[in-house]
Parts: structure tokens; C-alpha cells; sequence
């Protein structure tokens, strides 16, 4: 399961005594809601923990994928846990007192308008009179006006390990293509590679010649090694993280201990792999011509 943010609509959000930053480069509003005092922080935390859920019906089962874990879930994992989260306040500091503050909320604009404000990393499974309640304790947001609740949704997707090859096609109808969220990957970027992938291999398969599967040692491919080679009973979505590339060999891992240093190295292992396969292996000779 997922779950979806809240929208607020800025209106409400200007008539509260919030410090309004705005870094227009990047197309964020930043709102610092001076949480800076550790007893704010607590009483949102306190209510949160109090709030009531919406509760799951006989049938659902309610598996939360951890890459997207409702606030409320967060806060039950420790008291410090949304600070370290969504709360993080690293990186922002308060230009009047020069110090990083106890925790911050950050109000994503959502619109060309720019009157609706997503609170990011606020997803939620409570119920809306409690989101409503918990949300404007933050200091800022005590006049929000809720134009859309977070809830939760459900991903769909098919047991890829036990369905699907390594070209990201049925085992039993190879005609039959899956990428993107469906395949069991995770993510904007992930998902758009898999459909670049997939959309390769049917059009290799559909001149004729046989796909060569993008190797293991790639990003790509260690996601579609993932996806195909997981555990059939337990399997989740996932995201690409380090732990799913190759790893170096033991050896090399003892001598460098920087994990940078090693990260890089496994970059540049996958950059090469990917660019080998790419220009002899990826498309076929009757595709480029
Ligand atoms: C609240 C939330 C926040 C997220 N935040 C992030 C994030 O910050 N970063 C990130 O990388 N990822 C994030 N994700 C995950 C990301 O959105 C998905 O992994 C990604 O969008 C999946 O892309 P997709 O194209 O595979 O599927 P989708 O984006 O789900 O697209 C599938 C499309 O198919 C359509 N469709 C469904 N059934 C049919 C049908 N029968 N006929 C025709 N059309 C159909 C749907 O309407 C939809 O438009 C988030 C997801 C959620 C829910």
C-alpha cells in the first residue's frame, strides 16, 4: 500500500505567521514552521499517536511499502523517527537565528497558479477530521484549508519472479511486455527505464532478432534481476539502491573502506557494462539500419 500526501490551499496558509521562503529555481516553497521548540514538536508527535486510522476492512490486508510509510506509522517507530524523516530539518537554516531548527515541514507548490501546497513526505492513513486536527498543530498551518486529504492506495502489481523473464516478458505469452510500477519496480525513474527497456526488447523482438538482456552488472539490470529473481512468495516493489547492484568482490570491499569510494567503483562498473551492451548488444543491426 501507498499513500497520498494532503493538499492545502495557499490562501490559508498566508494568513498564518509563517516565514515564507521561496526558492524559486527549483520551484519550491519551503515554510521553516519554527518547530524549533522541541515542545511543538511533541505535541504534534503526541497527537499523532493518538489519532485515530481509518481502519482496515476484514478483506485488506494492509502491507505498506517502506519506501512511503504513513506519518503515523513513522511516529509509532520511535519519537525521533519523523525528525530523521519528513521533518528533516538539515539543510535549512533559519536565516534570523543562523541555526538548523528542531523540525521543519516543507509545502511543495503543486500548481502554475501556485495557491495549492503539497506537505511533502505527510502521507497519511488517518481519519480526515483527525489529519485535519494533527496537521494545523503545526505552527504555520493552524488556518490551513484542506483541499485534499492524504489516503491510501493500493499498487497492483504481478508476481514478476514467478511471471516474468529477464527481457520483461511473460515466460508463457512472450509477446507479452511488463514495465513500470505493474512489473513491480518503484519510482518515476525506475519505472520510466523499465518502459524503455521493455519497448527495446519488443521492438528487437517484433524485426525478428533476439533481445539481449541489459547486464546484470547495470543499474537496469539489477533491477530487472530483481524483479525476476526475488523471493516469489514475499515479493515486494522496489526502488534501485545500492544493495541491488553487484557487489565488489570481497577483497576489494576489505581494502577500500570509504563507501563512496566504493559506490563510485560500482558506478563506474555499471556505466561501463551499460555502455558496452548498448553500443554492441541493445539494438540490433536491423533496428539501427
Ligand atoms: C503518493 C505517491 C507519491 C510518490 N512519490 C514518488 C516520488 O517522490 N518519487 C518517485 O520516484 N516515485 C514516487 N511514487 C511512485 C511513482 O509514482 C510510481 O512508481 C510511478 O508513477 C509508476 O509509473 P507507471 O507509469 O509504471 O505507472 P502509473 O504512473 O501508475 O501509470 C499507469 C497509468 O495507466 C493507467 N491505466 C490503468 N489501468 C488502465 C487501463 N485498463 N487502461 C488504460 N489505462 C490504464 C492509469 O490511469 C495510469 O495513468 C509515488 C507514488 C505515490 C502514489
Amino acid at each position: 500500500m501507498e499513500v497520498s500526501n494532503f493538499f492545502a490551499e495557499r490562501a490559508g496558509l498566508e494568513t498564518t505567521p509563517i516565514r515564507w521562503k521561496e526558492e524559486k529555481a527549483r520551484g519550491l516553497g519551503y515554510v521553516d514552521a519554527e518547530t524549533g521548540l522541541a515542545t511543538e514538536y511533541m505535541a504534534i508527535y503526541d497527537a499523532l499517536m493518538a489519532a485515530e486510522r481509518v481502519q482496515e476492512k476484514e478483506w485488506e490486508k494492509l502491507c505498506y511499502f517502506e519506501g512511503c510509510l504513513p506519518i503515523e506509522e513513522l511516529a509509532r517507530r520511535g519519537y525521533d523517527t519523523l525528525r530523521f524523516g519528513c521533518m528533516k530539518p538539515v539543510g535549512l537554516r533559519d536565516p534570523r537565528t543562523g541555526k538548523i531548527p528542531y523540525a521543519v515541514v516543507q509545502l511543495r507548490c503543486e500548481n502554475l497558479r501556485a495557491d495549492s501546497y503539497n506537505l511533502v513526505g505527510f502521507q497519511n492513513h488517518l481519519k480526515y477530521g483527525e489529519q485535519a486536527r494533527v496537521l494545523r498543530l503545526i505552527p504555520g498551518l493552524e488556518n490551513a484549508k484542506f483541499l485534499r486529504y492524504g489516503q491510501i492506495h493500493r499498487n497492483t502489481y504481478i508476481n514478476a519472479p514467478r511471471v516474468l523473464t529477464d527481457t520483461l516478458n511473460l515466460r508463457d505469452h512472450p509477446s507479452i511486455y511488463f514495465a513500470g510500477q505493474i512489473s513491480g519496480v518503484e519510482g518515476y525513474t525506475e519505472s520510466i527505464a523499465t518502459g524503455l527497456l521493455a519497448g527495446l526488447y519488443s521492438a528487437t523482438a517484433a524485426q525478428g532478432a533476439g533481445a539481449t538482456p541489459v547486464p546484470r552488472e547495470t543499474a537496469l539490470g539489477s533491477l530487472v534481476n530483481y524483479i525476476t529473481q526475488a523471493d516469489v512468495k514475499h515479493f515486494q516493489p522496489a526502488n534501485i539502491t545500492f544493495d541491488l547492484l553487484v557487489p565488489l568482490e570481497e577483497e576489494l570491499r576489505k581494502k577500500i573502506r570509504d563507501k563512496k569510494e566504493r559506490h563510485r567503483l560500482q558506478c563506474e562498473r555499471s556505466l561501463a557494462a551499460f555502455d558496452n551492451w548498448w553500443h554492441s548488444a541493445a539494438i540490433p543491426t536491423t533496428l539501427s539500419s
